[in-house]
């Protein structure tokens, strides 16, 4: 995809959740939406595996319209998010800068110097821009 464009702005819900250089939102996503979709992508190296799957469903525009309607609304994703912690249940994510015009509306996207290793889903240990924060 990122030879076909120079930025990309994914969608969750009808809510920009991530947008960046195509590059970067390929290979350094912050946002744990893009991460899942890409884990779920086909690969040669995933041949004869089963793809990883994001568990649940999209909320439909009446669930989102509830959703958001609340006294603290939470990130649309929490549901479905393999890292969704407490605080993704009660509070709407801001959008944070991820610095060369990327930008991650997550409770655990953080800026490249608190980079680190953590648990993805389906393959184990990766490096991802997005960091976690500890508890
Ligand atoms: S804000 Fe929380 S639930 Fe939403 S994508 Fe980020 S970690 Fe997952």
């Amino acid at each position: 995809m990122e030879k076909y464009c120079d930025r990309v702005l994914i969608f969750y819900a009808g809510k920009i959740v991530e947008e960046g250089p195509a590059e970067l939102v390929f290979t350094e996503p912050g946002h744990w939406y893009t991460k899942c979709l890409l884990e779920a992508m086909p690969k040669q190296k995933k041949r004869g595996r089963e793809l990883f799957e994001i568990p649940g469903r999209v909320p439909s525009a009446a669930e989102r319209t509830a959703i958001l309607s609340g006294e603290n609304p939470p990130c649309l994703f929490a549901n479905r998010c393999p890292f969704a912690r407490e605080l993704c249940h009660e509070k709407s994510p801001a959008r944070i800068d991820l610095g060369q015009k990327h930008f991650a509306a997550c409770q655990l996207a953080r800026p490249p110097k608190e980079i680190r290793k953590i648990d993805g889903p389906g393959e184990g240990r990766k490096e991802i821009r997005g960091g976690i924060q500890d508890e």
